[in-house]
């Protein structure tokens, strides 16, 4: 099958190099001509497990193309995914520029009856939008599908090939369109639900401010095992271990980050009111996520005698979250500019963020090739990102760098007693 996908970011190529994988015939496209440069050469633009084998595998086949002309990508294609950008704006709801402009650009080119389908995530009622859009510039058939996006960060690639379900929203009960998107995923084994277009959008809002929810929660439950001798990581492995509850998403720590839940929970929220609906849990969630932040820049306060003017302060983890590159609402640098705002000195190591946070952070703060050198002379180390490689840190090499034993675990990473016995003052997120 041809198809073509309308942005290369983190989902775009992603899918891009599965769907070539699964045996189509697959072109991608983005604005950004440096991206796209760099992709033709087979070079990955993101870190992601899988990636640059499966990447290079495409082009040496001649399944995987690259390219920054709607004209090339738009000609040949059968099915058209839209996975651009849908970022929060200032006043919380999504933005849909970036989906607008690449349905425009798309209609002005189709020739032929096309599967137009939203990948983005978008507030009900969008796929009704972009089919106004595509009608204003083309007059033949084609077919508007929602088929939101899964994938994880770091683990993108499997979730894209082994997913829970694939869930695929249609304008109509009976459109070309299913058959076409039922051949184009047959090789995957996975149940397929089928929808009408609105209910496939709200599904992603849905499940993605019920995980959020799941990580509020338990960082409610934190904030009140800090109080007394209840233990956060046995509440909630106890809580887990009921198959109703489930053990993912009851990390405590200092609250979600990362492309998508900020926005998602924010335009849900926004989409609720414009639907004359206050939804008071998902403010909630919201305001405790916010309040996380609080809470640990609260415990490096307390361990560093109430000043952080002029403290070294190493900071592990700039990413918002193990496995990835990406820095965008990262917990870990919205806690770093509070701790700029209040006279500290931070050096910051990440095993991959820190290319994307210089783009944030600029020389506000200093970078470090591992986490020792990062812990050189510092007061007080903070572990902001939940990277494998922190959870075994040699605890005697780092007090040879350190020049105050202080951690903050914003990530409950480390154990607590072997921490205390090696000497440091330790405070977790409820433990
Ligand atoms: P991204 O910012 O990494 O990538 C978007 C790409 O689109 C960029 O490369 C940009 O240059 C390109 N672009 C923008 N306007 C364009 C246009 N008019 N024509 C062609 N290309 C254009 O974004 P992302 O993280 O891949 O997210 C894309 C969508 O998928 C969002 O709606 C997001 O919420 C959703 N999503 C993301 C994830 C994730 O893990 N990142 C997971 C599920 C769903």
């Amino acid at each position: 099958m041809q198809i073509t996908i309308i942005g290369t970011g983190y989902v775009g190529l992603g899918a891009g190099v599965c769907l070539a994988h699964l045996g189509h015939q697959v072109a991608c496209l983005d604005i950004d001509k440096n991206k796209i440069a760099k992709l033709k050469k087979g070079v990955p633009t993101i870190h992601e497990e899988r990636l640059p084998e499966l990447l290079k595998k495409g082009i040496r086949q001649g399944r995987l193309k690259f390219t920054a002309s709607y004209n090339e990508a738009i000609e040949n294609a059968e099915v058209v995914f839209f996975a651009v950008g849908t970022p929060m704006r200032s006043d919380g709801s999504a933005d849909l520029q970036y989906l607008e402009a690449a349905a425009v650009e798309t209609a002005k080119r189709l020739k032929k009856y096309t599967v137009l389908v939203n990948k983005s995530t978008v507030p009900v009622g969008t796929g009704k939008k972009v089919r106004e859009i595509v009608e204003k510039y083309y007059r033949g058939k084609f077919d508007i599908v929602s088929n939101p996006e899964f994938q994880r960060e770091g683990t993108a690639i499997n979730d894209f090939l082994k997913p829970d379900r694939i869930v695929v929203g249609f304008e109509k009960e009976r459109v070309p369109a299913k058959q076409i998107i039922k051949t184009l995923y047959k090789k995957i084994k996975a149940p397929m639900l089928l929808t009408n277009i609105e209910s496939a959008e709200m599904i992603k809002y849905a499940a993605n401010a019920f995980l959020a929810t799941k990580i509020s929660f338990i960082n409610e439950i934190a904030n009140i095992c800090d109080n007394n001798e209840a233990n956060i990581d046995d509440v909630a492995q106890g809580m887990g271990m009921d198959k109703r509850i489930g053990s993912s998403f009851l990390k405590a720590g200092i609250g979600y980050g990362g492309s998508c839940f900020p926005k998602d929970v924010s335009a849900l929220y926004k989409i609720a009111g414009a639907n004359g609906y206050w939804f008071r849990l998902i403010e909630a969630v919201i305001n405790i996520n916010k309040y996380q932040r609080e809470k640990a820049i609260q415990k490096i306060t307390k361990l560093l005698a109430g000043s952080i003017k002029d403290k070294n302060i190493a900071v592990l983890g700039l990413s918002f979250k193990a496995g990835t590159d990406d820095t965008r609402e990262s917990p870990s640098i919205e806690i770093i500019k509070e701790l700029l705002k209040k006279g500290a000195k931070i050096k910051a190591y990440d095993p991959q963020g820190i290319k994307n946070a210089k783009h944030i952070l600029g020389n506000s703060i200093q970078y470090a090739h591992s986490s020792y050198t990062a812990a050189r002379a510092a007061d007080l180390l903070f572990i902001a990102t939940e990277w494998p490689e922190f959870e075994n840190l040699d605890l005697k090499k780092l007090k040879r760098s350190m020049r105050a034993y202080n951690i903050v675990d914003g990530r409950n990473l480390l154990n607590v007693n072997k921490t205390k016995k090696e000497g440091f003052e330790y405070l977790g997120m409820g433990r």
